[in-house]
């Protein structure tokens, strides 16, 4: 095999093995894979052809996963902050959609988006959204990896006048896509109380066949278990079991009431958890038990949710929150250590989207999605162990490049294929329609 970049570091962090920190390493990668990893020396002389980039004060790790996030949302960053989940999404959220979502909105919002999450490292977002197409197309051009959600819900939008029209799109979407080698589809019902028996029924069988993942806000706040009962006679996640919806393709988002009956459906089915700490603490839905889901066997991810209800898409904020609030809910300053936020901030991401094989890890085979994060600043020193820097004492602002089936996105901190100065100005132009046309931007 010919080998065309050797990525040298100071530090190579691939996640796999957990816990594992590389000196003076290099990544060789040949055709957008990871061909190699060996210590940086061997590697010289192994591949005396191949074009060096030197990281002396970098670590190298897994680009970060976002598994959950509504890229497009960005556009209402800060619209409506401090209100409760279901006056936030009935009184504020849903009426600017009704009004603006659109092709050209979802366009300039997953933009924005996509170079907010680059320059953070983030290499490859799940996403839930209207207009999955253009955000699909979107990502591909720029050369981010996503997963497009197939969103269902029961109510009509710009996008699908019901499920049965959000289905059939969703697997036209499905079919134009399948040999981007970038995006694949994962059906994205919204949640239980925006979608009904029926259609989760269909979208079941269709999931099945297709063999693609299901993702899905699950147990957000305590009103969503009231309303369900009162509705179903049941808490969600029972009806979701009654379903048959619940598997090992199953990504179930925020999961913040749990009783440990339902901790152990959730690991007996094999379903993955998304964990979206700042937007539960945000909307003040609650916490979600990750030392006990992991004590279950439970595979946790991280996302960060949409921007209107975070107000970032800063996955490393996010496994840093992660890390702590799991000590704090659990009273067990040893859950989820750092090491193990990492891991759920990459290939416990990848597991739940079903790229594990793929993405996740630096491991020789995958995909070269790597992150450079520079760690020799004022704010990491002294460094004694890269992994705790980069969890507990680290930022976005230190990402200094990105890669992407090997391609650069991101280079020493310049984004390669979106201009942000056009960005910027789009998301300005949203900002003086949204506020001066009816949106009720007030915070
Ligand atoms: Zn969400």
């Amino acid at each position: 095999m010919s080998i065309d970049t050797l990525l040298t570091a100071r530090w190579i962090i691939p996640v796999e093995p957990d816990g594992t920190v590389l000196e003076d390493h290099a990544l060789a990668l040949a055709g957008g894979r990871i061909a190699d990893l060996l210590p940086a020396a061997e590697a010289r002389a192994r591949y005396p052809s191949a074009a060096e980039e030197s990281f002396g004060s970098h670590a190298l790790i897994p680009g970060f996963v976002n598994a959950h996030t509504h890229a497009a949302m960005a556009l209402l960053r800060g619209v409506a902050d401090d209100r409760p989940l279901m006056e936030w999404l009935t009184g504020h959220i849903w009426p600017l959609e009704q009004k603006w979502v659109g092709e050209a909105f979802v366009r300039d919002g997953s933009d924005l988006a996509m170079a907010e999450m680059i320059r953070g490292g983030v290499t490859c977002f799940n996403d839930m959204y209207f207009f999955p197409e253009v955000t699909a197309r979107q990502a591909s051009r720029c050369g981010m990896r996503a997963v497009a959600g197939m969103i269902l819900v029961d109510f009509p939008s710009a996008w699908a006048g019901g499920p049965d029209e959000y289905l059939s799109k969703g697997l036209a979407l499905h079919d134009e896509l399948r040999s981007d080698p970038l995006i694949t589809l994962a059906f994205a019902p919204h949640a239980p109380y925006s979608v009904s028996d029926e259609p989760l029924l269909k979208l079941r069988t269709l999931a099945a066949e297709l063999d693609r993942p299901i993702h899905m806000h699950l147990h957000e706040t305590r009103d969503e278990i009231e309303q369900s009962r009162k509705q179903y006679g049941m808490r969600p996640i029972k009806r979701l079991q009654q379903l048959d919806l619940l598997g090992p393709s199953f990504a179930a988002v925020h999961m913040t009431q749990l009783t440990d009956d339902e901790i152990a459906l959730i690991a007996k089915s094999g379903a993955s958890v998304v964990h979206c700490p700042e937007s539960n603490l945000k909307l003040a839905s609650g916490f979600c038990p990750v030392a006990k889901l992991v004590e279950a066997g439970v595979n946790v991810a991280i996302g960060t949710d949409g921007a209107a209800s975070n107000n970032d898409l800063d996955v490393m904020g996010e496994m840093r929150m992660a890390a702590l609030l799991a000590k704090a809910v659990s009273g067990d300053a040893s859950a989820v250590p750092a090491h193990a936020a990492l891991r759920m901030a990459t290939l416990n991401g990848a597991k739940a989207l079903c790229l594990d094989s793929e993405i996740g890890s630096l491991e020789i085979g995958k995909s070269a999605d790597i992150t450079a994060v520079r760690l020799d600043g004022i704010e990491t020193q002294p460094l004694f162990h890269p992994i705790s820097d980069l969890v507990y004492a680290a930022s976005r602002h230190q990402v200094t490049d990105v890669w992407v089936a090997g391609r650069r996105l991101l280079k020493n901190r310049e984004l390669t294929t979106l201009n942000a100065e056009d960005i910027c100005r789009k998301a300005a132009a949203w900002r003086e329609k949204l506020a001066a046309q009816g949106g009720d931007t007030r915070s």
